[in-house]
């Protein structure tokens, strides 16, 4: 085969791996996919460090996240931090992979976040497009692709990618079920589908290598469920004061909103935030002092379907960000409130 695939692993925290992303449907014309829960705070500046990779590498690294940060309000910063969110290895050996958003941040700091193994056309902007949040566009199951599953993992057996079946299923085969996916239109053109021939399908769908972002992942990218020039960012949340007589009541207005609070501890100590109401929220907890540092997050641990945290925390600001989960409309009245115990 002169145009051998080369697949890309997006990678699931162990514990993920036993149930299913909480991701939510949104209607409308979005076509990319995100699993909730894993897109940084609008308007985060991410920063990157190298862990190796040749100086012309490296450019292509830089080109390529750039792609992303023109269309999405996001920031990379290739600043080398020793604790940066994104980072990247460059060993030949394992592929191209990365970790999915905010998931990069429970990786430890001396491992990397991404590989990228093979650098061919767009691969760095494929892995630049799991570090934002993006999941892999073949696995929408709008998609139509009816795999030759025999096919499949015996090709994905060999060389380059040596991936025993269970390998292969996950990571091609395995299509997130219609409710767990951000996206509803399958995108041909996406930066975040991978190239198969089309004897790998039983109804002769092939793919073409996509080596550009399409127009429909500018645009997802920069829509309201992921990172919007307008709307809630880092640098304007919403005050929460620290066991306040009355909670702060709320509302997301539009699917795929996400608002952001921040509160100040004042001294170290053990703080509980929570939601109430009848809206179904996930809500994540950064800080001290840095809007991409993830603390915690939660889904359904509080009254209901209500989020509820509990963390040790230091002095310092924090910011709390509650996106929705909601199947069927996606928005409604919350209130929220942090308290120290
Ligand atoms: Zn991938």
């Amino acid at each position: 085969m002169a145009n051998k695939p080369k697949f890309c692993i997006d990678r699931i925290l162990p514990h993920e791996a036993l149930r299913p992303q909480h991701t939510v449907r949104l209607r409308g014309a979005t076509r990319a996919m995100a699993p909730i829960g894993k897109t940084w705070i609008n308007g985060s500046t991410l920063r990157v460090r190298f862990l190796g990779g040749t100086p012309d590498e490296q450019a292509i690294a830089r080109e390529q996240a750039g792609w992303w940060q023109q269309a999405a309000n996001l920031t990379f910063d290739f600043n080398n931090a020793t604790n940066a969110e994104i980072r990247i290895a460059f060993d030949s050996s394992d592929g191209a992979w990365s970790y999915v958003g905010t998931d990069c941040r429970k990786i430890p700091l001396n491992q990397p976040t991404m590989n990228l193994g093979f650098l061919d056309g767009g691969t760095t902007a494929h892995e630049f497009g799991h570090a934002i949040g993006l999941a892999h566009e073949h696995q929408n199951p709008r998609g139509g692709i009816q795999w030759n599953e025999q096919a499949v993992i015996e090709e994905l057996g060999k060389s380059p990618n040596f991936w025993d079946e269970a390998t292969a299923r996950h990571n091609v085969l395995r299509k997130y079920s219609v409710d767990q996916i951000n996206g509803t239109e399958f995108d041909p053109d996406s930066i975040m589908l991978y190239f198969f021939p089309a004897s790998w399908t039983r109804n002769g769908i092939a793919t073409k290598a996509n080596e550009v972002l399409s127009a429909m992942d500018k645009q997802f990218v920069a829509g309201a469920k992921m990172y919007p020039r307008t709307g809630a960012t880092a640098t304007s949340p919403v005050a929460l004061e620290i066991n306040a007589k009355r909670r702060t009541a709320a509302s997301i207005g539009k699917y795929g909103e996400e608002d952001l609070y921040s509160f100040t501890a004042p001294r170290d100590g053990r703080y509980r935030i929570d939601t109430r109401g009848p809206t179904d929220v996930v809500m994540k907890l950064f800080g001290p002092n840095s809007p991409t540092a993830l603390i915690a997050e939660d889904d359904d641990s509080g009254i209901d379907t209500n989020a509820l945290i509990h963390a040790d925390l230091t002095a310092g600001q924090y910011f709390v960000q509650v996106r929705h989960y909601n199947r069927a409309s996606g928005k409604g009245r919350y209130s929220i409130k942090v308290q120290r115990l």
